[in-house]
């Protein structure tokens, strides 16, 4: 007897789409081929005209934040995993940020942050954030990678927010993750430019929220991306870079990629469909976050990226600010903490962008949402694949569904959406988390408690091979 038979849908692999029905056992996917020959279900799933995906996997969330330049997350890890499921996402990588919550070292705030997720919709799991070299932070990097956490993220800037590494900080985590199996990952904005930019923007009465975008151009970003991957050229670190928006970012990895060198971009949804321009329009703080939205060349360039291999996930970085605590410092963009959401939106905006645009293919579009995460950040195949053996975190998108995106319709408690107003062609309509139906037509049908913490590995050739 079978839990659930998903019928006549077409499953999506990053490389090639099959007509095939999936038979699902105990949280897991047990059987592909045509149901008749499978044993009886307790449940049947039509899915005729429909896109049967890999679960989604968000690599990079902040749900449930400690208060960020004075504001309070606005998503707990239940209230961001459900609205992440809604919209077609079972896994969420989220961050460990080592002196958050008053910690000292990276492993205490590790057990506080696993605390606070066991709440969650879905599965999840963290990258850990080291911003100091003392011994006894490198000391635990070993014992973290061993846990299940082997992604690791340094932030290039926030100096004046405590959590910057310097550049001895970056160098001795890539070299003690190096030894342990681990992948490099960084926030890659160069400090001092930025600051040195806004000082001169404020002092001139510069304070419009473009001016946020203008005083972190993309040379900023470049900058730190160029430094960075030599770092990580000559540590021979494998490396992975939050969060890319600009195309110059695109041709430092292509180039450094052509060098046959392990490195990986991911970039974000907010980058794939909004310009700077938004800054200039009435909610302009609202779309405040680091590194800034861009002009519409870094878009076409970060969509080629995609096409060409050279970008290879996409995130949200969600982090739920309302429009009152974006605005509660002043009218000045530096007052206003950097983030906004978009767990919820990233799978229908990146397929509607993508697919129901033409700019990439169905199985391109598992790849930079699901597939590659899995496999550059240690969850493939249980995650990231429908084959025998994975777990059955499986979404259906139906792709003649057309909505518009309203924040009236949005699973969180805000006041807004940045893709407020956006035409989308294709929606999640049902998502399916270890073979538990958690929401369907949009309903949430989950419960707080269901997601479980994944415990990551890397292939043991992480550091000297291109895994995508
Ligand atoms: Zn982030």
């Amino acid at each position: 007897m079978l839990d659930i038979v998903i019928k006549n849908g077409k499953v999506v692999h990053p490389d090639r789409t099959i007509e095939t029905d999936v038979g699902i056992r105990d949280g897991k996917v047990v059987l592909l081929g045509k149901a008749e020959l499978m044993p009886e279900a307790a449940r049947y799933v039509d899915a005729t005209g429909k896109y049967v995906i890999p679960g989604g996997i968000d690599p990079h969330t902040h749900f449930e934040d400690p208060p960020f330049m004075g504001a309070e997350c606005r998503a707990d890890f239940f209230q961001g995993t459900r609205a992440a499921a809604v919209g077609g996402t079972t896994t969420c990588i989220d961050f460990a940020v080592q002196g958050n919550y008053g910690t000292r070292l990276p492993l205490d705030v590790i057990g506080m942050r696993l605390e606070m997720a066991r709440k969650s919709a879905i599965d999840y799991a963290f990258h850990a954030v080291v911003t100091k070299n003392d011994p006894e932070t490198i000391g635990q990097i070993q014992e973290i990678i061993n846990m299940g956490i082997p992604s690791f993220k340094c932030f290039m800037t926030y100096e004046a927010e405590g959590i910057m590494a310097d550049d001895a900080t970056i160098l001795a985590v890539m070299q003690e993750m190096k030894e342990h199996n681990g992948i490099f990952g960084a926030h890659t904005e160069n400090d001092s430019i930025a600051s040195r930019n806004i000082r001169q923007a404020l002092a001139a009465g510069k304070g419009d929220a473009i001016w946020h975008a203008l005083t972190k151009p993309p040379l900023v970003e470049a900058e730190a991306i160029n430094r960075v991957l030599f770092l990580a050229k000559s540590t021979g670190a494998a490396f992975y870079d939050f969060h890319m928006s600009c195309k110059e970012g695109v041709e430092m990895i292509a180039s450094a990629r052509k060098q046959g060198l392990p490195v990986y971009a991911e970039t974000l949804t907010h980058y794939l469909v909004l310009t700077q321009d938004v800054l200039e329009g009435p909610d302009g703080p609202n779309y405040i976050c680091s590194p800034p939205l861009r002009t519409q060349d870094h878009v076409d360039a970060l969509w080629q990226g995609i096409v060409e291999g050279n970008v290879h996930t996409v995130g949200s970085d969600d982090n739920a600010f309302d429009t009152k605590q974006k605005r509660m410092g002043g009218p000045s963009f530096e007052s206003v903490p950097n983030g906004i959401p978009g767990a919820e939106f990233r799978i229908p905006v990146v397929f509607s962008e993508g697919v129901s645009k033409g700019r990439i293919s169905v199985n391109q579009f598992v790849a930079i949402t699901s597939t590659n995460a899995a496999k550059i950040l240690g969850l493939y195949p249980r995650k990231g694949i429908i084959e025998v053996g994975s777990d059955a975190d499986i979404v259906l998108i139906d792709p003649g569904i057309e909505k518009t995106i309203r924040v009236a319709d949005s699973s969180l408690d805000l006041d807004w959406t940045p893709f407020e107003g956006l035409k989308v062609t294709g929606w999640p309509s049902m998502t399916i988390s270890r073979g538990k139906v958690i929401v369907e037509d949009g309903q949430f049908k989950g419960d707080a408690g269901h997601g479980e913490f994944l415990k990551r590995k890397l292939p043991g050739d992480i550091n000297t091979r291109q895994i995508v």
